[in-house]
């Protein structure tokens, strides 16, 4: 059984009507109508899924932590009669968390002391993550900003919109503007437009992107109106969110290619998460099929030290094996590259497999996918010490 559904997560397919049999198509398609009608109580859960103790009780902490909502769309995706649905991992609460670790943080990347003005974070020389909204379609359980996602937990976001733009007004090192939150997608097309229409006339900011997790909790989000607007702020690209094939449906498929032919340019971040894409064939699963929604694989993500989320780590030598899995035996492009975000705010790490087997000032010496064994010199230049050889020019021109 567990083969023949690991099969058909490689095809696109539709959810619908799933747990809504009687719904018209023409308000299943409407954003709004999906908004409105998300999950996001105990008693609406419990119509649709038997419930463990553990979610039961998941969901009751859940309202002063991160609140419960799901997306009828993505609610369509968990399968009904298996308590370890990797949909249902992400978005369904456990007891766990509320069981913290020495380790675990709320504000695990740093943000908070890197925030030159309120909801805008500086870290990197030329780069700003801009939180401008604190909602999302859907709330994932292991959210690196649960602090402020979702408007449950003990902090606010209190994006200062003003100060954000007269700060990056003078910071002219800044080329690289990430709108993020929360997920700017939820807002009307005229608010997002307003937004990007004030960093575009920003001269120095040459880059926008989005990090949405909408195009897959919501893909009716992505209407025809939305992409005409958003390709009159180019170069702006996107940053998806999947972590399971299942996520990539016929809809969302549709939604993708709606973006990449607005001429917007597709990566996506997954989480590494327990249960959800910790295994190499789901991993390459998801990013072959990736490819065929014209989404580049960006980042594999260490899942960031945040509170009440230990359930759901992957111990790093795991998401190295997925890599080393990876590499060589598929698409070059389809190879996210791994990260950890150091804990407490040293940004993005890269982490791979070893290839490098030695390294001097002479030669290094490498290993292949297969694990073969090269060798490349340092200095392996010819030298210009030699005099050049004496050139008979009558022999070429005879
Ligand atoms: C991830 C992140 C960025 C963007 O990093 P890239 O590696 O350029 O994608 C920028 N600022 C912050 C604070 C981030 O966490
Ligand atoms: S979509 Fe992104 S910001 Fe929103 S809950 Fe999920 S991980 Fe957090």
């Amino acid at each position: 059984m567990q083969l023949s559904s690991a099969r058909s997560e490689k095809s696109f397919v539709t959810h619908t009507p799933g747990y809504w049999p009687d719904i018209e198509p023409a308000l299943w398609n409407d954003w709004k109508w999906q908004l409105k009608n998300r999950v996001t109580t105990l008693a609406q859960l419990e119509q649709h899924l038997a419930l463990s103790n553990e979610e039961r009780s998941g969901v009751l902490l859940s309202g002063n932590k991160l609140s419960l909502a799901v997306t009828p769309h993505f609610f369509n995706l968990i399968e009904r009669d298996n308590p370890d649905c990797p949909i249902r991992r992400q978005v369904i609460p456990r007891i766990e968390e509320s069981w913290t670790s020495p380790y675990e943080m709320s504000d695990p990347c740093g943000e908070d002391s890197h925030m030159p003005v309120p909801g805008l974070v500086h870290r990197y020389p030329d780069r700003v993550l801009f939180l401008v909204t604190d909602r999302c379609a859907s709330y994932c359980r292991y959210c690196t900003r649960s602090r402020v996602v979702s408007g449950a937990g003990e902090q606010e976001l209190h994006t200062d919109f003003e100060q954000a733009f007269r700060y990056l007004e003078e910071h002219t090192e800044v080329r690289d503007v990430l709108l993020s939150g929360g997920d700017a997608l939820l807002f009307s097309d005229d608010k997002l437009e307003s937004i990007l229409k004030r960093l575009r006339a920003i001269e120095h900011i040459e880059f926008l992107r989005i990090g949405s997790r909408v195009p897959i909790f919501l893909p009716q989000r992505i209407t025809p109106q939305l992409c005409a607007m958003l390709q009159k702020y180019h170069p702006l690209w996107m940053s998806v969110h999947v972590n399971h094939p299942r996520e990539l449906t016929i809809e969302v498929k549709q939604a993708l290619e709606r973006l990449a032919n607005a001429g917007v340019p597709l990566g996506n971040q997954s989480v590494l998460l327990r249960g959800v894409n910790d295994d190499a064939d789901t991993m390459r699963d998801l990013v072959q099929k990736l490819l065929m929604c014209r989404v580049r694989p960006y980042y594999l993500y260490q899942l960031d030290l945040i509170t009440g989320s230990s359930h759901l780590k992957v111990p790093v030598s795991k998401g190295i094996e997925i890599i080393e899995a990876l590499r060589g035996h598929t698409t070059g492009y389809a190879i996210p590259q791994y990260v950890i975000d150091a804990p407490g705010g040293g940004g993005k790490v890269p982490v791979n497999p070893g290839y490098t087997l030695f390294h001097d000032a002479e030669k290094i010496v490498i290993r292949n996918y297969e694990g073969k064994v090269f060798e490349y010199p340092e200095n392996g230049v010819a030298s210009v010490s030699k005099p050049m050889p004496k050139v008979d020019l009558d022999y070429f021109y005879s």
